[in-house]
């Protein structure tokens, strides 16, 4: 069975290739022809752990091969993937269909024979009926259904979470759609994932709700980490304490800068669009998505109270600028919006990020870019944690301290131990977590690494 991915993005890249490696015959499309000529070349424009293995892989077996040729994608493929972008639409935050409504009227004209086309963008309820009216209007013969497959992966774990999934959605309306989508998942049978076939517009809704749902986790356990600097109280217990309930889970209870990256930020606001138009508005969403705007506002305070409450003039070394650890991705970022408040408030930036330097340039030319963490931290009043890359859990703490100017370390991760920190002499701040001052009267003694010698 032949697979036509429209989109290599994220999602088209790593659907594309799961799909391959299960043994179908995928190409994958995009009109962006200089993408297509890095992944002929063997390159892969996004970083993503793993993704280069199982494209090299299946391109060498030939199961995968990338095109910016509508009609060479796809002949006789008998499935097809629209995987474009959805970003948010300006001024009213919905999402922007232009780019699936486009490819939906080209692939019209290339459909010889029954095929199924599966929405995996995520699009607001509705959208898959709209796509078969305008393939329907476009090409009057096709033989086709329509069928939403929104897709759960995590950039960062995209792979295993396509291979591995919690659970698979599948909307669509014929016996025939759903056996087709069913044997595009069987390899899934065998680790006995959930397959849930539902009607377009529930699967539609599902993704949303979903996205929503995680949004409003992360800045509930925000919230309550601002309460228990208030109270007193060790957010970390908390939110082992709550997780431990069955009914709650331990997942998205880490307290953080504010949700960012390419999904929650488009999808909540969305959402709220929807809902407001079918005059059931979701004022919880609401809420949450005018609290974590305020947040990351608020997180620029905190790197400021650190600093004695000005930064202006200040050297101030951020860690980590991407959304999160393990993926190249600036899209909403929370540093476009910390970053931009402390260099607007006088601060002088010196960033560090793994793999997010040249995405970060593209909005923030202005910063100073370190190749290493540590020449980012040389001289600086402050050291900011900001994505917990794995390679920032391990710092060399006495080497950190001897860099710093002033040894002010503000983790916006809770990477770090705050009675740790302060043994080690730092004015540590993180989030939620009751701040443990450092005894000046102490010698900070640290081997290699930052263990204490004495
Ligand atoms: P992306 O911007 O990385 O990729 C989209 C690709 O589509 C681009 O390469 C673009 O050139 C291409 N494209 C646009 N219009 C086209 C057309 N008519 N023909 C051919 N190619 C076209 O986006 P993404 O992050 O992969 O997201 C795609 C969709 O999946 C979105 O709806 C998103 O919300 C959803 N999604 C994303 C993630 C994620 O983690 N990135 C997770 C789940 C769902």
């Amino acid at each position: 069975m032949k697979i036509a991915v429209i989109g290599t993005g994220y999602v088209g890249l790593v659907s594309g290739a799961c799909f391959s490696e299960f043994g179908f015959d995928v190409v994958c499309l995009d009109q962006d022809a200089e993408k297509i000529a890095r992944l002929r070349a063997g390159e892969i424009p996004i970083y993503e752990p793993e993704l280069d293995t199982l494209v090299k892989r299946n391109a060498e077996r030939g199961r995968l091969s990338f095109t910016t040729n509508l009609p060479e994608a796809m002949a006789g493929a008998t499935a097809v993937f629209i995987a474009v972008g959805t970003p948010s639409r300006r001024g009213d935050g919905h999402a922007d269909l232009s780019y699936v409504y486009a490819a939906a009227e080209t692939i019209a004209h290339e459909i010889k024979e029954y095929t199924v086309v599966v929405t995996k963008s995520t699009v607001p309820v509705g959208t898959g009926r709209k796509v078969a009216e305008i393939i329907r209007q476009t090409n009057p013969k096709a033989e086709f259904d329509v069928a939403s497959n929104p897709e759960f992966l995590r950039e960062g774990s995209a792979i295993g979470d396509f291979m591995r999934p919690d659970r698979v959605v599948i909307g669509c309306d014929t016996d025939a759609a759903r056996a087709m989508m069913r044997q595009l998942y069987r390899p899934l049978f065998l680790i006995e994932t959930p397959i849930l076939f539902t009607s377009l517009e529930t699967a539609e809704l599902i993704k949303y709700a979903s996205n929503a749902f995680l949004a409003l986790k992360i800045s509930f356990i925000n919230q309550i980490s601002d309460l228990c600097d208030q109270l007193g109280a060790n957010v970390t217990d908390v939110s082992r304490g709550i997780g431990l309930d069955g009914r709650i889970g331990p997942k998205f209870l880490h307290p953080g800068p504010g949700y960012g990256g390419s999904c929650f930020p488009k999808d909540t606001l969305a959402l709220m669009k929807t809902a407001r138009d079918a005059h059931s508005p979701l004022s919880l969403v609401e809420a949450t998505v005018d609290y974590n705007d305020t947040r990351k506002v608020q997180m620029a305070d905190r790197i400021s109270t650190a600093l004695n409450g000005n930064v202006a003039g200040k050297n101030v070394a951020i860690l980590g600028l991407t959304f999160k650890p393990n993926t190249d991705d600036m899209r909403d970022a929370p540093s476009l919006v910390i970053i931009p408040e402390l260099v607007k408030r006088g601060a002088r930036i010196r960033a560090h990020d793994p793999v997010g330097i040249d995405e970060a340039k593209k909005h923030m030319p202005d910063i100073t870019y370190c190749a290493d963490p540590y020449e980012a931290m040389q001289g600086a009043d402050a050291l900011v944690i900001l994505t917990e890359w794995n390679s920032y859990r391990a710092l060399a703490l006495d080497r950190v301290k001897t860099l710093l100017k002033t040894p002010t370390v503000v983790d916006l991760r809770n990477v770090y131990r705050p009675d740790e920190m302060a043994e080690l002499g730092f004015d540590y701040t993180s989030l939620g977590r009751p701040k443990v001052h450092p005894d000046p009267g102490k010698p900070h003694l640290m081997a290699e690494g930052g263990r204490r010698l004495t």
